[in-house]
């Protein structure tokens, strides 16, 4: 059986050796000495100011619309995972969509203009697949109508764009570490910022709202345990060669598919990429169904990521439409990709594709 992810494990003994730390320490969680060696390494290894690791990708995007004091209306992108939106509504807060670009799949930053109102405060936007979101413009705008900027940064670890961290973009960066995304530390997630007021605030806010006794506000339990942070540890020397066993797989997949009927989301200029995932865009609905059924027949399991489109979830007070967001959805298919798949895996992949055309 082929998945479309499968996690990536280190060497047990390196993991063990970790734990033996934990159990000599006796500390398990509560910014132990495992989170606070990964937040540093994390900060260098991304060349990023502040990391805060806590509980997983989702509690990271909440926390960011707490620390920025979001309210009213955020503008976001229907082409993400449901926990985009689900923050936004979870927080009180009321999406407001802009459909996507054709190229990246990112939010299409000429269109964000035209939705702004009195009751914007932000926009949250998702770098799909890891390409990186129109920063400069999208920055251009929050500066002109001081809005706010969260970006969602779940598949986009390592990504560099002209040579700087894509997470030193916007006001605050979120990530997963959950264990089907590149890097990661079983459940997890880090909210990234180059303010240190901001780091401040989100490191109060992930711990109750409280330092010792000192009770400074309302907080949530964003924690996360040496456990997860020792994962992390373990898994981030391998980070260079997972991305580098994607790239080969990747081109792979892109020698073996070329010529077939397929369309791929064309990566922008200038970027260091990582290779998170291996999007496919069919003609047609029907072509997608009809080959995800053949793969699946042959034991390999593919992905419709991201379908719906969000501003379709059922329970959305109105209807948005973004055209080219429901039409991608409709369409796009992840096709297996982690670094223990091997080159003729992916190649029998390829061919079943091909001949199945
Ligand atoms: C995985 C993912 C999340 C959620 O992260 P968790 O760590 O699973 O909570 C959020 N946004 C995007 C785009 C994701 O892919």
């Amino acid at each position: 059986m082929i998945n479309v992810t499968k996690t990536y494990l280190p060497p047990i003994e390196e993991y063990i050796s970790c734990l033996h730390k934990i159990w000599e320490s006796g500390w398990v969680t509560n910014h132990g000495a495992m989170v606070q060696k990964l937040e540093t390494e994390l900060a260098e290894f991304l060349d990023v100011r502040h990391v805060q690791f806590v509980s997983n990708g989702t509690i990271a995007l909440q926390i960011a619309i707490k620390a920025l004091e979001l309210k009213g209306e955020i503008i976001t992108t229907p082409f993400s995972y449901v926990a985009t939106v689900g923050t936004i509504l979870w927080e009180n807060c009321e999406p407001v969509f802009t459909d996507i670009e054709k190229k990246t799949f990112c939010i299409d930053a000429d269109k964000i203009e035209s939705v702004i109102t009195k009751r914007t405060s932000a926009i949250l936007a998702t770098h799909v697949y890891g390409y990186p979101c129109d920063v400069d413009k999208i920055g251009g705008i929050a500066k002109k109508h001081n809005l706010k900027v969260i970006y969602d940064g779940a598949h986009a670890f390592g990504v560099k764009i002209n040579n700087q961290s894509i997470f030193n973009f916007g006001d605050i960066s979120t990530v997963s570490f959950h264990a089907t995304k590149l890097f990661h530390t079983i459940e997890g997630g880090a909210v990234i910022t180059q303010s240190g007021d901001l780091n401040k605030k989100i490191s109060l806010f992930k711990s109750f709202g409280h330092i010792g006794e000192e009770y400074l506000s309302t907080g949530i339990n964003g924690k996360n345990s040496e456990f997860h942070a020792a994962m992390g540890l373990c898994n981030l020397p391998y980070v260079a060669s997972i991305i580098k066993k994607r790239k080969e797989l990747s081109e792979r997949y892109d020698t073996i598919l070329s010529g077939v009927n397929l369309k791929f989301p064309e990566k922008p200029k200038n970027i260091l990429y990582n290779f998170a995932y291996y999007p496919v865009i069919f003609e047609d609905e029907n072509t997608l169904m009809r080959i995800k059924d053949i793969l699946a027949e042959n034991k390999i399991f593919t992905r419709r990521y991201f379908f719906p489109s969000l501003n379709k979830l059922p329970y959305l007070k109105n209807y948005q439409r973004c055209e080219t967001a429901e039409d991608i959805a409709s369409r796009v298919l992840c096709l297996p990709l982690y670094p223990q798949l091997t080159l003729e895996e992916a190649d029998m992949i390829g061919r079943l594709i091909k001949h199945s055309m």
